[in-house]
């Protein structure tokens, strides 16, 4: 056993009597004793179907029970779980199972249909369900047959001592999605961090909103809150419309979310302040939070909101604010992992500059699974491709990414800056600014926005906004163009993929 999974069997007999995690889509509650009967079970039937030590598990199961009894069953297993969003469409889900062999398929509901096909695809067989009592009943495809190697997961078992808990792939929110492999040691570390920087003990109730195969949910909201010994309530999906009402029913503590869910919390806020006394903090990372929406949401709400910082390669966390001092608009200090600010030389660089930020740590990845990637790491530290600074006290401030800069004539332009600034401005609801081709500057400062309701995309809109902009900003980052545009391209956790919109208004002024 690794001191993850021993620390998993531990809290399952800690809480063998007591309430453990309450699936909000059924409304039931389970004690440790229903999570390990399941988890055995589960153990049992992918045991018997041959699925060893090493071998991937794919789960494709809706937020709920169901998807963390896979997850600890997995990881019991010293199986390779990889998590995947329940609700991709078939062709996806069929292009993904082709890129690895795996031990077995957890399937859920919206698969359920096509498990056969599915099965077919990744070369295992249908087996039975898992447990038919519940309403999301998972369908398990499993292979009878050795599962053939997978040749660079299996390279990386080797040069690691510590067996291997999940593969997950990044966002894609800059590229394709890179694949990121995570150890029990680096699993558990992780979430031992979480634990100790946001101070969880077994009197946390953890409301879990955000989606299972991102790592913030996966590490942030379940295996820390596990560790600790805190109660796991688990919704299918993020609903403003019920937040409250779950924060209160469940006397939530904390929970894990993303700027997304406090804009659109603090939109549809209730004419009165909902009572929330059991509630200590909302924790946002994932992207960008605007300091004007955590200063409207605080002063209504009277919940601090913790931001912090985290990426896939790190295994989640690796900055956050202190609980006692948190800084607006920062998202925080490093907690047990070594970072750097370095210049394009690779150079360290002092308070107050702003560089690439660099990791090394005992949960940030060494390599990606596929060594195309292997020039992020230099030198001992893994290059993140994000750009910020630290200020004297040591907060880290984001200032955007390396790839979505923008070179206006040879300065480089953080969209975030702008994006912050435009957002401000009442008749805008959502903006992505990127950079699009331009003969003399190299880049055009281009903004697509989303309007509120009751704006209209007309000369007049780009005009306030233009004199709203050239206040508020240095003349070279004023956008030169407003495009009006019906939504942004986002992924799972609402952040927005400049790639994607970039790529969208190149094909639509190409037209
Ligand atoms: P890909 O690596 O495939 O382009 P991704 O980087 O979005 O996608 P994730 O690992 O899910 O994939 O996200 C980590 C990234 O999210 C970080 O590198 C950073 O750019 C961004 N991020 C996380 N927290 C914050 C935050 N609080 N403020 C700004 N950006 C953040
Ligand atoms: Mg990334």
């Amino acid at each position: 056993m690794t001191q993850l999974t021993k620390t998993i069997e531990q809290q399952l007999t800690n809480h063998a009597h007591n309430h453990m995690i309450k699936d909000l889509a059924t409304n039931t509650w389970l004690t440790g004793t229903d999570v390990r009967s399941q988890r055995d079970a589960l153990v049992a039937a992918l045991q018997h179907a041959g699925v060893h030590a090493g071998d991937i598990v794919l789960i494709s199961l809706p937020n709920g029970a169901n998807n963390i009894i896979a997850l600890y069953a997995t990881l019991a297993l010293h199986a390779v779980a990889y998590t995947v969003n329940p609700t991709m469409p078939l062709p996806e889900l069929a292009t993904l199972i082709g890129r690895h062999h795996y031990g077995a398929l957890i399937l859920g509901p919206d698969h359920a249909e096509n498990s056969a096909e599915l099965a077919t695809r990744a070369h295992v067989q249908l087996s039975t369900s898992i447990d038919d009592s519940t309403a999301a009943t998972p369908v398990l495809a499993i292979s009878h047959q050795p599962v053939p190697t997978n040749t660079l997961l299996h390279d990386f078992a080797q040069h690691n001592p510590s067996p291997v808990g999940v593969l997950m792939y990044t966002s894609g929110t800059t590229g394709d999605p890179k694949a990121v492999v995570l150890t029990h040691g680096q699993l558990f570390a992780a979430a031992q961090d979480v634990a100790t920087s946001q101070q969880l003990t077994a009197l946390d109730r953890t409301l879990v909103v955000l989606p299972l195969f991102h790592i913030n949910a996966q590490v942030i909201s379940v295996l820390a809150t596990t560790i600790s010994g805190g109660k796991l309530v688990v919704a299918q999906k993020f609903s403003a419309h019920r937040f409250w009402r779950w924060v209160q029913d469940e006397r939530i503590t904390w929970l894990s979310g993303a700027p997304a869910i406090i804009a659109i919390l603090l939109k549809t806020r209730p004419a009165q302040q909902p009572a929330v006394p059991t509630l200590r903090f909302i924790r946002s990372a994932s992207a960008p939070l605007l300091p004007h929406i955590q200063q409207d949401f605080e002063d209504y709400f009277h919940v601090p909101i913790i931001q912090g910082y985290g990426m896939t390669e790190a295994a989640s966390q690796i900055t956050v604010n202190p609980l006692a001092h948190p800084q607006v608009g920062s998202v925080g200090r490093p907690t047990d992992t070594d970072l750097v600010i370095l210049d394009d030389n690779d150079a360290p660089q002092p308070a107050g500059v702003t560089g690439e930020i660099a990791l090394h740590g005992d949960h940030v990845i060494t390599s990606y699974l596929d060594p195309k990637y292997q020039a992020d790491f230099r030198h001992g530290w893994f290059h993140t491709g994000d750009v910020g600074y630290l200020n004297d006290e040591g907060y880290l401030f984001i200032v955007g990414r390396k790839k979505e800069l923008i070179n206006h004539g040879g300065n480089k332009i953080s969209p975030a800056e702008i994006e912050n600034v435009l957002t401000q401005h009442p008749a805008v609801n959502q903006v992505a600014v990127v950079g699009l081709p331009d003969d003399i500057y190299g880049e055009a400062v281009t903004a697509a926005v989303v309007l509120n309701p009751g704006f209209t995309g007309e000369d007049t809109s780009t005009e306030q906004l233009r004199t709203f902009a050239t206040s508020r900003l240095s003349k070279f980052k004023v956008p030169s163009r407003f495009v009006y545009v019906d939504s942004l391209a986002a992924g799972p956790t609402g952040k927005i993929q400049h790639t994607r919109v970039k790529r969208a208004l190149m094909a639509a002024t190409a037209h």
